[in-house]
């Protein structure tokens, strides 16, 4: 049985003497909810493109539900549903012919459509807008509009492309809702997001993409805590002279000896022993927090000027 739900092996792809992709390779599990980061001009589109059959590519090969993308492309288009960036729908058709067309697309007969369709307006909240022309949707509605465009074949993997690109607060949690409720009920999901945030949200695994190569592939809390370890930060009622020996190596004691930062493997693991030793000192500790770092620090790091990639 093929585990993934899509398999980039060794994906090349040249523009004009330019090299985009520069023969990046990564699985995603089926059942996952895969979060693929980069800045502006990694590839991201490209790899998008290569994965959704849109544009062809150099050398590797690409598979989605085990389906070839160039030579089984029929199966391979079937188990993809992709919601792009840009909100594109035809002028004259009303939301549920959107639905019932894109279905068209993919040769299922309307009387099999309908009941397809009728599920994902109810699913979207969109019910009472089916006769609406899509211009007298909100910009959330279309938003929701599009994934559901790209859901109406039953695909088994979601790609979207910026789901959240620039809507507002509320609309983003609403969609992330949505894409939860998707994921949790079996749907592959890959997603690009300049959000760090969403991807720590939503993402279990994050796979990041930098000037053409995959610098970063990992579950989220594994890539985190790579290159970041958790801190233990601990304040005291009065200076400590010197931090106990067993963890003098790992920690940093600052404000006068009053605030005593110890890096763990496993924080919560590794507070009491980190206590005892300091009452055994006579430290009289006033407050004890845990700080773990955030993808957003892990990724500015992978991504960034004069990136620190050998240290991996
Ligand atoms: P991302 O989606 O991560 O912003 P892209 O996949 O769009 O990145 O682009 C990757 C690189 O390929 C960029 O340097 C971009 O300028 C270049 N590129 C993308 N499309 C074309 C094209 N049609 N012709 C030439 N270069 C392109």
């Amino acid at each position: 049985m093929e585990k993934s739900a899509i398999s980039v092996k060794g994906l090349v792809k040249n523009y004009n003497g330019f090299t985009a992709l520069k023969g990046i390779s990564f699985e995603v599990p089926k059942g996952s909810f895969f979060g693929y980061l980069g800045p502006n001009g990694a590839g991201k589109t490209t790899t998008i493109n290569a994965i959704t059959g849109l544009a062809n590519f150099d050398a590797g090969s690409v598979h989605v539900m085990g389906f070839d993308v160039i030579d089984d492309y029929i199966d391979a288009r079937k188990s993809i549903g992709f919601s792009q960036q840009d909100l594109i729908f035809d002028p004259v058709l009303n939301v549920r012919e959107i639905l019932l067309f894109q279905a068209g697309y993919y040769g299922i007969e309307k009387k099999d459509a309908e009941p397809r369709v009728a599920e994902l307006l109810k699913f979207f909240g969109l019910k009472e807008s089916g006769e609406k022309n899509f211009r007298q949707l909100s910009g959330g509605m279309k938003r929701k509009l599009q994934i559901a465009k790209a859901l109406v074949h039953d695909p088994k993997v979601l790609v979207l492309d910026e789901p959240t690109a620039g809507v507002d607060v509320e609309l983003r949690h609403t969609l992330w809702n949505y894409l939860r409720k998707l994921n949790k009920e079996g749907m592959t999901i890959l997603l690009t997001t300049h959000y760090i945030e969403e991807a720590e949200k939503l993402c279990d695994t994050i796979g990041i993409i930098s000037r053409g190569e995959i610098v970063a592939l990992e579950g989220k809390e594994k890539l985190v805590s790579s290159i970041h370890k958790p801190k233990l930060r601990i304040t005291l009622k009065e200076p400590l002279k010197k931090a106990p020996k067993n963890i003098e190596k790992n920690s940093i004691i600052e404000r006068e000896g009053m605030l005593i930062e110890v890096e763990c493997e496993n924080a919560e693991k590794e507070l009491a022993s980190v206590l005892t030793s300091l009452s055994e000192e006579g430290a009289q500790v006033s407050g004890i927090n845990i700080v773990k770092q955030k993808l957003e620090d892990v990724y500015l790091k992978l991504t960034g000027e004069g990136n620190e990639l050998d240290r991996l």
